[in-house]
């Protein structure tokens, strides 16, 4: 349909007045027109009914690995096998239909599921599996089981206890899996990732590629499926060669560029040691290195975006904008933080006078936060309060966009949603109206997509949410977890519908 109107119970539109209307006129994939009782009485162009729904616009998730989460989603999936013994039978099924040395790789392996109670061992898979690498990624995601072969092929200097390899060196292992992955399979996984996007109601992801944990080539890749996506996918290049980024013609450099690593892992950069090993986490640039790099990318008018996690890494990264911004003033730079999960009082004001971007992923807070959870053990109850200050963030009017880090947490909107709103620190919660502007229009806004995405407007990209119930007028909080996505518009086109609920579509 190229053109017709959408009437709905209400549209929520996210536009500087807030206003909020009933009826939307969508031509060529573009908003055209909105307001209230629109339609005329004699028209003939189609009307979508949608009267007993409610419409946002269209989530953006500014923080996905978009090709490791395709790949994560065509792995074999071993969390409903009871045995070891099962799980052989069933990869020496595929080992068959494999062309020898090709990677038989495997994840949620979970020992407390199976019979046996324990990990597999590499005997065991060299054993069964000598002319295949085979890597199985247990259920933590932070360690895996190789076989020697597997061992032999990646020909990276890690070291595993009977097969099995932790942290970096399984990091490193799977980062190498991944570049060996088949791109016809890939694609299937791409596709059936953004379908399951469109499903959570997201019309826009940033996708940040490139580096050592995604396939080669994988920003052109993209580019170049585009026009086949259900949904928009715009590219972080994560990479230090800005001629790399400007042959493909991108304006946007980074992403989980690490200026340090990860609190799970120890690794973030912290001012007080951390409690079980009471050490200071890494930091993975200098100064000099750091502001070198981010000047040359600032004067070849890139934006700019930086991982970075514990204070310390905070540190160092606004400091180095700031040095570049003293000496290069810009208007309109952008230039991103990603994560920002343990910064100071100090740091938010500067990132706010810096005119810095975040990209901030509350649902960490969801899965590690609250009383006994993982931060709290690894960080102490008062610093754990501390992470990701959305409050104090928003009071100092820093533009921050919400994103998942998918597939580190899933690809879902209500899910980072409802956690920002539900904050462990009470006094960090924000209101629902401002969380899902965070996975709207200031997804948009951090990405330089505003014009176009991130509210319902006039000529803007007709990138919908459709939900069955109307979460401002929800009691519980929990309800957020369970709303229905009733469909997901994206350009003007129907991209999801559930069909329980849409029936005359
Ligand atoms: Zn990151
Ligand atoms: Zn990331």
């Amino acid at each position: 349909m190229k053109k017709y109107f959408i009437k709905a119970k209400k549209i929520y539109t996210f536009d500087h007045q807030k206003s909020i209307y009933d009826t939307l006129l969508i031509e060529n994939n573009k908003i055209s027109d909105l307001g209230n009782n629109l339609i005329p009485k004699d028209t003939d162009i189609p009307i979508i009914d949608l009267s007993d729904y409610i419409i946002l616009p269209g989530f953006i998730d500014s923080h996905v690995h978009l090709t490791s989460t395709a790949i994560n989603e065509i792995l074999i999936d071993l969390s409903n096998f009871t045995s070891i013994k099962e799980i052989v039978k069933a990869l020496e099924a595929l080992r068959d239909s494999l062309p020898e040395g090709d990677w038989i790789v495997a994840k949620e392996f979970d020992p407390v599921n199976l019979e046996e109670k324990r990990n597999i061992t590499q005997e065991e898979l060299d054993k069964n599996f000598p002319k295949h690498p085979v890597l199985i990624i247990r259920k933590d995601s932070h360690s895996s089981i190789i076989n020697s072969l597997g061992m032999k092929l990646l020909d990276v200097e890690i070291f595993p206890e009977n097969g099995l390899i932790k942290e970096r060196d399984h990091q490193i292992a799977i980062g190498k899996v991944y570049q060996n992955i088949d791109p016809s399979l890939l694609v299937k996984g791409l596709i059936k990732t953004l379908k399951k996007a469109a499903e959570k109601g997201i019309t826009t992801i940033h996708a940040l590629e490139g580096g050592y944990t995604s396939p080669p080539n994988s920003p052109q890749l993209l580019l170049g499926l585009s026009q086949y996506f259900p949904i928009d996918v715009i590219i972080y290049y994560q990479t230090t060669s800005i001629k790399k980024v400007k042959e493909l013609g991108l304006r946007r450099i980074g992403g989980c560029l690490l200026v340090d690593g990860s609190i799970s892992t120890l690794t973030a950069a912290v001012s007080e040691p951390y409690l079980p090993n009471q050490g200071y986490g890494v930091l993975f640039w200098d100064m000099e290195t750091l502001s070198n790099f981010i000047r040359t990318a600032h004067k070849e008018d890139l934006q700019i975006a930086f991982h970075a996690v514990g204070d310390r890494g905070i540190d160092l990264l606004v400091r180095a904008y700031q040095k570049v911004l003293k000496e290069i003033p810009k208007e309109d730079h952008r230039h991103r933080i990603e994560h920002f999960e343990l910064p100071n009082k100090e740091h938010i004001k500067l990132a706010s006078q810096l005119n810095l971007t975040l990209s901030l992923q509350p649902s960490f807070l969801y899965f590690w936060g609250g009383e006994g959870k993982l931060y709290e053990q690894l960080l102490g109850k008062e610093r754990a309060k501390r992470i990701i200050p959305l409050r104090s963030i928003l009071k100092e009017e820093i533009t921050a966009g919400g994103g998942s880090d998918s597939s580190v947490t899933p690809m879902d909107p209500f899910l980072g949603i409802y956690s920002a709103i539900n904050h462990p620190n009470e006094e960090e919660r924000i209101t629902l109206e401002e969380a899902i502007k965070m996975f709207t229009y200031n997804g948009a806004y951090i990405g330089f997509i505003e014009k176009e995405k991130g509210s319902i407007e006039r000529n803007k990209d007709a990138d919908l949410v459709i939900l069955e119930k109307n979460p401002f007028e929800f009691r519980e909080k929990e309800e957020i977890l369970n709303i229905k996505i009733v469909a997901t518009i994206s350009r003007g086109r129907f991209v999801y519908k559930d069909t329980n609920l849409v029936t005359n579509l």
